[in-house]
């Protein structure tokens, strides 16, 4: 599932790909992919221009001025560059064809069985149950030692707190992972009994990891792509996601794959102790 990284990665490939370009066909395979008909689907985007693309959470913004597309993609969502418009079907659920100089440019929306590719007002985007809820960027400025301080006060697991979007908006499973080593943090421990010097390791890692990651273009396990249908590389820089059995690369001992917050879980036993 793409994290922050992933997203930001795509939702910047779209931009190179499209910004500034009209959108000449847009439709979607089946209804229950965008909260709109799908008629109206296409007859709300066509006609406009890509202004701009962003970010929010693992959401991807996409501007059109008088319509803002909201794309949430889950599990092994894409985002493909087509040689040509295809209609669209099972794999390709939404397709946008945008014209301009040279070639149209044909984005594909792939696998939003579980995803969607909403349409709103302007404005309107905020009040989405996903949006609505997030917490703060981790690279803005409201993503403060202080909020994460506050925001982890609780007896939740600090991973499970870390998934949380309402906490930070934009980390997943293989993320918190790799900022929970980094700290020196078991991924158990209660969110309220990590001290100020933890708490600020958890925070300096989460832009440290995520910024290196979006330089790298994400991390590929199976499906992640970017726009241009390249993997990403920080699966290379990865310490302990999917490293279970092999020795930890600060200590020598063996990484431990655990259940925690109901997801596979990556750990050191001796740098992350209990
Ligand atoms: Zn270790």
């Amino acid at each position: 599932m793409p994290e922050l990284p992933e997203v930001t990665v795509i939702s910047e490939d779209v931009a190179a790909l499209a910004k500034e370009r009209e959108v000449l066909k847009a439709a979607v395979f089946r209804p229950d992919v965008t909260n709109v008909e799908p008629e109206e689907f296409s007859r709300r985007l066509v006609g406009r221009t890509l202004r701009g693309t962003g970010r929010r959470g693992k959401i991807i913004v996409l501007d059109f001025g008088d319509v803002v597309g909201l794309v949430h993609l889950v599990i092994s969502g894409r985002v493909l560059r087509l040689p040509k418009w295809k209609e669209p079907d099972r794999m390709n659920t939404a397709v946008l064809e945008f014209g301009g100089e040279g070639e149209p440019v044909v984005l594909a929306f792939t696998r939003l069985w579980l995803g969607y590719f909403d349409l709103y007002e302007p404005g309107e985007e905020d009040a989405h149950p996903l949006i609505s809820r997030l917490g703060p960027d981790p690279f803005s400025e409201d993503f403060t030692v202080e909020h994460l301080a506050s925001a982890l006060e609780r007896k939740a697991s600090v991973k499970g707190l870390l998934l949380d979007q309402s906490v930070v908006a934009g980390l997943g499973n293989i993320y918190v992972d790799e900022v929970l080593f980094a700290s020196g943090v078991h991924p158990t421990r209660k969110g309220g009994t990590l001290t100020r010097e933890e708490i600020q390791k958890v925070h300096a890692a989460t832009r440290d990891i995520l910024g290196r990651a979006i330089e790298l273009r994400g991390t590929t396990f199976d499906s992640y792509h970017d726009a241009f249908g390249e993997t990403g590389k920080y699966q290379h820089q990865l310490k302990v996601f999917t490293r279970a059995g092999e020795p930890c690369l600060t200590c020598g001992t063996q990484i431990v794959k655990s259940r925690v917050a109901g997801r596979g879980t990556y750990t050191c036993p001796s740098c992350q102790p209990l």
